[in-house]
């Protein structure tokens, strides 16, 4: 399926749903560097992105035809050898994420980062890192305030990305320091963003996350100890017998809510299922709409509104 660049897409009843959608177009390491890129410097050509980014041409290529199937990325020109791509109105519409991805990584990611620029907002001239408020209320929201429950067209395994949308993940260790190393070490697959969604919608011990995702033991294991190492998540007990310890998220981990809510509401934005939404989030008795503000001005955020200054 080929997805519209400029309005949602009507999914198919009882397939994929706007999770699976959302984690299978953004879950994906080189996606996000991609994408960071095209935020930043606005229509690229394969070359552009090439001189960036350690990344092959095969890889390259892969992950911009799935860009451009999603209706992320609109390939502009007519000639092969001289196509060029830029971001839809649906891949502009990324940028609440990205946005909330880079602020988590400025802010928890250790280690040096040279490239990883500061942000500031125009509309008031500050150093700023975005805050997640309630459209309602209007007041910051914390994971616990919100209530997650799956929405009509919601479940696990529909909110787990299949094949067909699923793109084989290649090595990253050649990547080093680069972008987003942290983040992509999160969500920078399809398993282990399944696994932090579930992480926040309860799941704590090892058979939690095993019975509902219906992922592999070996990948459980794996992603808890990356989660435990990171500091995202913090076991409990023997964190050498993951199958037995019990895990909660850090203050570092639940600092990824935003950019786990930003996620969510690009995927039930852009990809509608005929049953309705998958995920339904409540806080305090009304339906809970994200709207991210600027620390310094508590303004509402918008894309254009914010540069990057050199990191300090
Ligand atoms: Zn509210
Ligand atoms: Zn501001």
């Amino acid at each position: 399926m080929i997805h519209p660049p400029d309005r949602p897409s009507a999914l198919g009843a009882g397939g994929d749903n706007a999770i699976a959608y959302a984690i299978g177009t953004v879950a994906d390491e080189w996606t996000l560097l991609i994408l960071r890129h095209s935020v930043r410097d606005g229509t690229m050509r394969p070359a552009d992105w090439q001189r960036l980014l350690p990344i092959s041409n095969a890889v390259l290529l892969s992950r911009l035809r799935h860009l451009s199937d999603v209706g992320v990325l609109v390939p502009v020109g007519d000639r092969p050898g001289r196509r060029e791509f830029r971001l839809s109105p649906r891949g502009v519409g990324l940028w609440p994420f990205l946005l909330c991805v880079w602020a988590w990584e400025l802010t928890w990611a250790g280690g040096a980062r040279p490239d990883l620029t500061e942000m500031r907002h125009l509309g008031c001239g500050a150093v700023f890192r975005p805050v997640l408020v309630c459209r309602t209320c209007g007041v910051q929201v914390e994971p616990r305030e919100v209530d997650a429950e799956f929405g009509p067209s919601g479940s696990w395994p529909r909110s787990t990305p299949t094949a067909t949308s699923r793109r084989r993940s290649s090595g990253s260790t050649s990547l080093g320091g680069g972008f987003f190393p942290e983040t992509r070490a999160v969500v920078g697959n399809r398993w282990s963003a399944i696994m932090l969604g579930a992480a926040y919608l309860g799941a704590r011990r090892f058979p939690d996350f095993q019975r509902r995702l219906g992922v592999p033991a070996t990948v459980v294991a794996d992603r808890l100890r990356t989660f435990s190492e990171l500091g995202v998540l913090a076991p409990s007990g023997d964190p050498d017998r993951a199958t037995q310890s019990s895990y909660h998220l850090t203050d570092k981990g639940r600092a990824l809510f935003p950019a786990v809510i930003t996620a969510l509401e690009w995927g039930q934005r852009w990809f509608v299922a005929p049953e309705g939404p998958a995920m339904v989030l409540d806080h305090g008795g009304h339906r809970f709409e994200a709207v991210l503000v600027c620390s310094a001005c508590d303004e509402a955020l918008a894309g254009r509104s914010i540069e990057t200054v050199p990191a300090r």
